[in-house]
Protein backbone atom coordinates (compact mmCIF):
# COMPACT_ATOMS: atom_id res chain seq x y z
CA UNK A 1 0.00 0.00 0.00
CA UNK A 2 1.58 3.46 -1.08
CA UNK A 3 1.77 6.05 1.27
CA UNK A 4 1.38 6.13 4.94
CA UNK A 5 -2.60 7.20 4.63
CA UNK A 6 -3.19 3.48 3.75
CA UNK A 7 -4.01 1.55 6.84
CA UNK A 8 -6.06 4.29 8.10
CA UNK A 9 -8.07 5.12 4.77
CA UNK A 10 -8.51 1.24 4.73
CA UNK A 11 -9.99 1.03 8.55
CA UNK A 12 -12.22 4.00 7.30
CA UNK A 13 -13.74 1.99 4.69
CA UNK A 14 -14.16 -0.99 5.99
CA UNK A 15 -15.81 0.56 9.08
CA UNK A 16 -18.36 2.87 6.27
CA UNK A 17 -18.77 -0.81 4.32
CA UNK A 18 -19.51 -2.55 7.71
CA UNK A 19 -22.30 0.81 8.33
CA UNK A 20 -23.12 -0.76 5.15
CA UNK A 21 -22.00 2.18 2.91
CA UNK A 22 -19.62 0.52 -0.02
CA UNK A 23 -19.91 3.75 -2.87
CA UNK A 24 -17.82 6.51 -2.15
CA UNK A 25 -18.39 9.38 -4.29
CA UNK A 26 -16.72 13.31 -4.37
CA UNK A 27 -18.74 15.94 -5.10
CA UNK A 28 -21.24 13.91 -6.91
CA UNK A 29 -18.76 11.44 -8.69
CA UNK A 30 -17.19 8.11 -8.42
CA UNK A 31 -13.31 9.16 -7.18
CA UNK A 32 -10.39 8.43 -9.29
CA UNK A 33 -7.22 6.38 -8.27
CA UNK A 34 -5.30 9.80 -7.92
CA UNK A 35 -3.35 8.69 -4.82
CA UNK A 36 -1.87 6.21 -2.22
CA UNK A 37 -5.81 7.05 -0.61
CA UNK A 38 -7.22 6.39 -3.31
CA UNK A 39 -5.74 3.07 -4.44
CA UNK A 40 -7.72 2.00 -1.19
CA UNK A 41 -10.68 2.71 -2.73
CA UNK A 42 -10.74 1.92 -5.91
CA UNK A 43 -9.23 -1.37 -4.40
CA UNK A 44 -11.81 -1.97 -2.04
CA UNK A 45 -14.14 -1.22 -4.94
CA UNK A 46 -12.72 -3.52 -7.14
CA UNK A 47 -13.40 -5.96 -4.56
CA UNK A 48 -16.88 -5.07 -3.82
CA UNK A 49 -17.70 -4.66 -8.05
CA UNK A 50 -16.50 -8.48 -8.00
CA UNK A 51 -18.62 -9.22 -5.07
CA UNK A 52 -21.82 -7.70 -6.80
CA UNK A 53 -21.57 -8.29 -10.36
CA UNK A 54 -21.84 -4.58 -10.91
CA UNK A 55 -20.18 -2.99 -13.91
CA UNK A 56 -16.92 -1.35 -13.27
CA UNK A 57 -17.00 2.34 -12.45
CA UNK A 58 -14.88 4.13 -15.02
CA UNK A 59 -11.18 5.96 -13.51
CA UNK A 60 -10.13 9.50 -14.46
CA UNK A 61 -6.73 9.40 -15.26
CA UNK A 62 -5.94 13.07 -14.35
CA UNK A 63 -6.31 14.22 -11.30
CA UNK A 64 -3.64 15.87 -9.05
CA UNK A 65 -5.14 16.15 -5.98
CA UNK A 66 -4.23 16.49 -2.20
CA UNK A 67 -4.96 13.00 -0.25
CA UNK A 68 -7.36 15.30 2.18
CA UNK A 69 -9.16 16.87 -0.93
CA UNK A 70 -9.28 13.21 -2.66
CA UNK A 71 -10.01 10.98 0.14
CA UNK A 72 -13.82 10.53 -0.52
CA UNK A 73 -14.34 8.74 3.10
CA UNK A 74 -13.55 12.81 4.51
CA UNK A 75 -16.80 13.80 3.15
CA UNK A 76 -18.81 10.94 4.42
CA UNK A 77 -16.49 11.67 7.84
CA UNK A 78 -18.03 15.08 7.39
CA UNK A 79 -21.66 14.12 6.64
CA UNK A 80 -21.23 11.84 10.21
CA UNK A 81 -19.56 14.71 11.69
CA UNK A 82 -23.14 16.58 11.08
CA UNK A 83 -24.52 13.77 13.26
CA UNK A 84 -23.54 14.76 16.60
CA UNK A 85 -20.36 11.93 16.34
CA UNK A 86 -18.14 15.11 15.84
CA UNK A 87 -19.37 17.27 18.47
CA UNK A 88 -17.19 17.61 21.73
CA UNK A 89 -19.80 16.82 24.52
CA UNK A 90 -19.08 16.69 28.24
CA UNK A 91 -19.21 13.47 29.58
CA UNK A 92 -21.98 15.15 32.18
CA UNK A 93 -24.05 16.22 29.73
CA UNK A 94 -24.04 12.22 27.34
CA UNK A 95 -26.58 10.81 30.01
CA UNK A 96 -28.20 11.33 33.32
CA UNK A 97 -26.47 9.87 36.28
CA UNK A 98 -27.51 6.57 36.79
CA UNK A 99 -30.88 6.45 39.10
CA UNK A 100 -29.51 3.64 41.43
CA UNK A 101 -25.91 3.58 42.09
CA UNK A 102 -24.41 0.54 41.60
CA UNK A 103 -23.63 -1.31 44.87
CA UNK A 104 -19.61 -2.00 46.01
CA UNK A 105 -20.26 -5.24 45.64
CA UNK A 106 -22.04 -5.62 42.65
CA UNK A 107 -19.37 -3.50 40.69
CA UNK A 108 -17.30 -6.27 39.52
CA UNK A 109 -19.90 -7.85 37.90
CA UNK A 110 -21.36 -4.54 36.34
CA UNK A 111 -17.70 -4.25 34.92
CA UNK A 112 -17.79 -7.59 33.71
CA UNK A 113 -21.00 -7.15 31.71
CA UNK A 114 -19.89 -3.69 30.21
CA UNK A 115 -17.13 -5.57 28.95
CA UNK A 116 -19.14 -8.30 27.26
CA UNK A 117 -21.31 -5.94 25.74
CA UNK A 118 -18.11 -4.37 24.02
CA UNK A 119 -17.56 -7.58 22.99
CA UNK A 120 -14.73 -7.75 20.20
CA UNK A 121 -15.55 -4.44 19.10
CA UNK A 122 -15.78 -3.05 15.73
CA UNK A 123 -17.89 -0.10 16.42
CA UNK A 124 -15.69 2.74 15.18
CA UNK A 125 -12.85 2.50 12.53
CA UNK A 126 -9.95 1.87 15.19
CA UNK A 127 -11.34 -1.86 15.22
CA UNK A 128 -9.93 -2.36 11.52
CA UNK A 129 -6.59 -0.58 12.02
CA UNK A 130 -3.86 -2.81 13.20
CA UNK A 131 -5.48 -3.52 16.68
CA UNK A 132 -4.42 -6.47 18.82
CA UNK A 133 -6.11 -6.27 21.79
CA UNK A 134 -9.07 -4.25 23.17
CA UNK A 135 -7.88 -2.26 26.28
CA UNK A 136 -11.01 -2.56 28.50
CA UNK A 137 -9.56 -0.48 31.67
CA UNK A 138 -7.73 -2.25 34.89
CA UNK A 139 -7.83 -1.99 38.59
CA UNK A 140 -9.89 -1.88 41.09
CA UNK A 141 -14.23 -1.82 40.83
CA UNK A 142 -14.45 -0.02 44.04
CA UNK A 143 -11.51 2.94 43.71
CA UNK A 144 -11.63 5.89 44.86
CA UNK A 145 -9.21 7.63 42.44
CA UNK A 146 -9.37 6.93 38.11
CA UNK A 147 -6.70 7.52 36.07
CA UNK A 148 -7.90 8.01 32.86
CA UNK A 149 -5.22 8.52 30.02
CA UNK A 150 -5.75 9.06 25.91
CA UNK A 151 -5.31 5.68 24.22
CA UNK A 152 -3.18 2.34 24.19
CA UNK A 153 -0.12 2.18 22.66
CA UNK A 154 2.01 -0.63 21.55
CA UNK A 155 2.85 -2.53 24.61
CA UNK A 156 -0.88 -1.97 25.80
CA UNK A 157 -2.18 -2.71 22.79
CA UNK A 158 0.20 -6.30 23.00
CA UNK A 159 -0.73 -6.80 26.42
CA UNK A 160 -4.88 -5.83 26.54
CA UNK A 161 -3.66 -3.86 29.94
CA UNK A 162 -3.55 -0.01 30.04
CA UNK A 163 -0.60 2.11 31.02
CA UNK A 164 1.97 -1.01 30.56
CA UNK A 165 4.97 0.61 28.77
CA UNK A 166 7.20 3.09 29.64
CA UNK A 167 4.23 5.57 30.57
CA UNK A 168 2.69 2.73 32.49
CA UNK A 169 6.14 2.58 34.63
CA UNK A 170 6.33 6.34 35.46
CA UNK A 171 2.24 6.37 36.36
CA UNK A 172 2.82 3.28 38.38
CA UNK A 173 5.70 5.69 40.29
CA UNK A 174 3.16 8.24 40.29
CA UNK A 175 0.62 6.25 41.97
CA UNK A 176 3.00 4.54 44.25
CA UNK A 177 4.30 8.56 45.57
CA UNK A 178 0.44 9.27 46.21
CA UNK A 179 0.50 6.14 48.96
CA UNK A 180 -1.12 3.90 46.44
CA UNK A 181 -1.41 0.23 45.21
CA UNK A 182 -1.86 0.60 41.55
CA UNK A 183 -4.18 -2.52 42.35
CA UNK A 184 -6.51 0.12 44.81
CA UNK A 185 -7.19 3.09 41.93
CA UNK A 186 -8.57 1.77 38.34
CA UNK A 187 -7.23 3.14 35.19
CA UNK A 188 -8.63 3.63 31.53
CA UNK A 189 -8.32 5.49 28.01
CA UNK A 190 -10.77 7.11 25.83
CA UNK A 191 -10.06 4.60 23.69
CA UNK A 192 -10.08 1.19 24.23
CA UNK A 193 -8.18 0.39 20.68
CA UNK A 194 -4.68 1.26 19.68
CA UNK A 195 -4.84 4.54 17.34
CA UNK A 196 -2.50 3.83 14.37
CA UNK A 197 0.74 5.21 15.14
CA UNK A 198 -0.38 6.32 18.44
CA UNK A 199 -2.03 9.33 17.06
CA UNK A 200 -4.98 11.38 19.17
CA UNK A 201 -7.99 9.76 18.76
CA UNK A 202 -10.40 11.11 16.36
CA UNK A 203 -13.63 12.59 17.78
CA UNK A 204 -15.87 9.83 16.28
CA UNK A 205 -13.23 7.29 17.99
CA UNK A 206 -13.67 8.71 20.95
CA UNK A 207 -17.21 9.45 20.78
CA UNK A 208 -18.25 5.80 20.06
CA UNK A 209 -15.95 4.45 22.65
CA UNK A 210 -17.34 6.88 25.38
CA UNK A 211 -20.39 5.11 25.80
CA UNK A 212 -18.34 2.54 27.82
CA UNK A 213 -15.98 4.52 29.73
CA UNK A 214 -18.58 6.55 30.85
CA UNK A 215 -20.32 3.43 32.58
CA UNK A 216 -17.38 2.01 33.47
CA UNK A 217 -17.32 5.60 35.50
CA UNK A 218 -20.68 5.17 36.56
CA UNK A 219 -20.06 1.69 38.00
CA UNK A 220 -16.59 2.67 39.80
CA UNK A 221 -18.11 6.35 41.09
CA UNK A 222 -14.51 7.36 41.76
CA UNK A 223 -14.58 10.21 44.20
CA UNK A 224 -11.62 11.89 41.78
CA UNK A 225 -10.80 11.05 38.26
CA UNK A 226 -7.24 12.34 36.83
CA UNK A 227 -7.43 13.25 33.44
CA UNK A 228 -4.06 12.24 32.04
CA UNK A 229 -3.00 15.10 29.34
CA UNK A 230 -4.92 17.07 27.04
CA UNK A 231 -6.86 15.25 25.19
CA UNK A 232 -7.96 12.96 27.81
CA UNK A 233 -9.27 16.44 29.61
CA UNK A 234 -10.40 17.60 26.11
CA UNK A 235 -12.81 14.02 25.99
CA UNK A 236 -13.96 13.97 29.52
CA UNK A 237 -14.57 17.60 30.12
CA UNK A 238 -15.84 18.12 26.59
CA UNK A 239 -14.14 21.84 25.40
CA UNK A 240 -10.84 22.26 23.94
CA UNK A 241 -8.39 24.11 26.08
CA UNK A 242 -4.48 24.85 27.19
CA UNK A 243 -3.36 21.99 29.57
CA UNK A 244 -2.00 24.81 31.50
CA UNK A 245 -5.39 26.51 31.56
CA UNK A 246 -7.29 23.10 33.32
CA UNK A 247 -4.90 22.46 35.00
CA UNK A 248 -4.38 23.40 39.26
CA UNK A 249 -8.17 23.79 39.93
CA UNK A 250 -10.89 21.09 39.90
CA UNK A 251 -13.31 19.97 37.18
CA UNK A 252 -16.66 17.34 37.11
CA UNK A 253 -16.66 14.39 35.79
CA UNK A 254 -19.84 11.85 36.37
CA UNK A 255 -20.19 13.14 40.11
CA UNK A 256 -16.43 12.78 40.81
CA UNK A 257 -14.24 15.95 40.90
CA UNK A 258 -11.73 16.00 38.05
CA UNK A 259 -8.57 17.11 38.20
CA UNK A 260 -6.15 17.49 34.97
CA UNK A 261 -2.35 16.48 35.02
CA UNK A 262 0.58 16.26 32.27
CA UNK A 263 0.51 12.93 30.57
CA UNK A 264 2.70 10.05 32.06
CA UNK A 265 4.68 10.06 28.06
CA UNK A 266 4.82 13.91 28.29
CA UNK A 267 6.35 13.76 31.45
CA UNK A 268 8.97 10.82 30.12
CA UNK A 269 9.43 13.78 27.26
CA UNK A 270 10.11 16.73 29.70
CA UNK A 271 10.79 15.59 32.95
CA UNK A 272 11.08 19.00 34.02
CA UNK A 273 7.52 19.17 34.69
CA UNK A 274 7.20 16.57 36.45
CA UNK A 275 7.29 19.34 39.34
CA UNK A 276 4.20 20.97 38.13
CA UNK A 277 2.59 17.35 38.07
CA UNK A 278 3.23 16.41 41.18
CA UNK A 279 1.55 19.90 42.13
CA UNK A 280 -1.38 18.37 40.78
CA UNK A 281 -1.28 14.74 42.31
CA UNK A 282 -0.77 16.55 46.02
CA UNK A 283 -4.40 18.68 45.33
CA UNK A 284 -5.62 15.01 44.50
CA UNK A 285 -3.92 13.87 47.36
CA UNK A 286 -5.23 16.51 50.01
CA UNK A 287 -9.16 15.75 48.20
CA UNK A 288 -8.61 11.90 49.03
CA UNK A 289 -7.01 12.49 52.56
CA UNK A 290 -3.66 10.77 51.22
CA UNK A 291 -0.21 10.86 52.64
CA UNK A 292 2.90 10.73 50.26
CA UNK A 293 4.96 7.42 51.95
CA UNK A 294 7.62 8.25 54.24
CA UNK A 295 10.87 7.77 52.36
CA UNK A 296 13.53 5.06 53.54
N1 LIG B 1 -0.87 6.15 26.92
C1 LIG B 1 -2.18 6.23 27.20
O1 LIG B 1 -2.79 7.28 27.06
N2 LIG B 1 -2.79 5.13 27.63
C2 LIG B 1 -2.18 3.97 27.80
O2 LIG B 1 -2.82 3.01 28.20
C3 LIG B 1 -0.81 3.92 27.51
C4 LIG B 1 -0.16 5.01 27.06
Amino acid sequence: MPGEAGPELRAWVDYFRDLGIHDFYRRGEFVAAASAGDDVIAQIHAESIGRAGVAPVAVAESAEVSLEEAAPVRHIAAAVADSQTMKLVSFNNLALLPAQPIAPADRAAALQAIQEELGDCTRCPLAYAGRRKIVFGDGSPTARLMFIGEGPGADEDAQGLPFVGKAGQLLNNMIAAMGLARAEVYIANIVKCRPPGNRVPEPVEANTCSQFLLRQIDVVQPEVIVALGSTAAMYLLGVKQSLSSLRGRWHTCRGAKLAVTYHPAFLLRDPRQKAEAWKDLQMVMAELGLKAPKKN
